[in-house]
């Protein structure tokens, strides 16, 4: 089995004005991280080259705020054409909130390979975690990416009070939408939260990611936020539960374990990191 590595950038963090309730990023929350508008196309570029060669197959421009507007989009245009001519065989994704058909269009034609835009969670337990926008807009977006040709990274969180009914719908929403990839996150508390959750159970969390692979085989199953608090010293177990991805370095406003040492675990298991995204 081959394992992917992902590198997230976040390009613009903090002062979105939606009320995610799990997301340390919404200006509701006053959580203490980092806050600024966009980083130097320079730094990103460097960014992506040290992710590259430290052995990620994908680099994610991340931006906070509900979608995507001209500004926005003519950033992550210009930052992808940037790194597409430097490293032509990278998978380049952008996480830009929710996207009209044209826009998705434009970012394809900038070079971009994958849109992630996560359902979070199922249909109807979404407006308990999110009233100031709609799950059906996420929706909506992720059938867009699609249809512009870009490859759709899809997924969500899990331990925000969800039920398994719950969970099994949003899985089933998952399958509707043929996404290539599916982030599968944990809930990571945060006193700033409004969500007071303890971190799910390691062996919860790895009951799904089995659970996950069974219902999805066939995509690339990454485990992202909320690894290292969910499952400690026991992440070398979520490959064999069917994980074939992960996050390398930091998350947006978490951080994340030290790049050498997961390297270290998975060639310790006998798993290789694959070189290139269709690897
Ligand atoms: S998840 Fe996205 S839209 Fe929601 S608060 Fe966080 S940055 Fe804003």
């Amino acid at each position: 089995m081959k394992i992917f590595l992902c590198a997230i950038c976040n390009v613009s963090s903090g002062n979105c004005h939606e009320d995610c309730q799990f997301c340390a990023q919404s200006i509701k929350h006053n959580a203490n991280i980092k806050k600024y508008s966009y980083k130097m196309l320079s730094q990103i570029l460097e960014e992506a080259k040290l992710a590259r060669k430290r052995g990620a197959t994908g680099f994610c421009l991340v931006t906070s705020g509900k979608s995507l507007n001209d500004t926005k989009l003519q950033f992550i245009c210009e930052a992808t054409h940037i790194i597409r001519a430097k490293i032509p065989d990278f998978n380049i994704i952008a996480c830009n909130g929710t996207a009209t058909f044209e826009q998705l269009k434009t970012l394809k034609k900038a070079g971009l390979t994958s849109y992630n835009h996560n359902l979070e969670t199922s249909k109807d337990y979404f407006p308990n975690i999110c009233k100031s926008h709609t799950w059906q807009e996420r929706f909506d977006t992720c059938e867009d990416v699609n249809r512009a040709g870009l490859n759709l990274v899809c997924g969500g969180i899990f331990g925000l009070g969800e039920s398994e009914k719950q969970r099994v719908s949003f899985i089933e929403s998952i399958k509707q939408l043929n996404a290539k990839t599916v982030p599968l996150n944990f809930f990571h508390p945060n006193s700033a939260l409004p969500i007071k959750k303890k971190p799910i159970h390691v062996e919860e969390a790895l009951k799904i990611i089995k659970w996950v692979k069974k219902e999805l085989p066939n995509v690339k199953l990454m485990v992202a936020g909320g690894r290292e608090i969910t499952f400690k010293d026991r992440q070398n177990e979520i490959f064999k539960a069917g994980a074939n991805a992960i996050v390398l370095g930091d998350y947006l406003t978490t951080s994340g374990k030290d790049i050498d040492k997961d390297k270290k675990m998975i060639k310790s298991l006998g798993l290789n990191i694959a070189k290139v995204y269709n690897d």
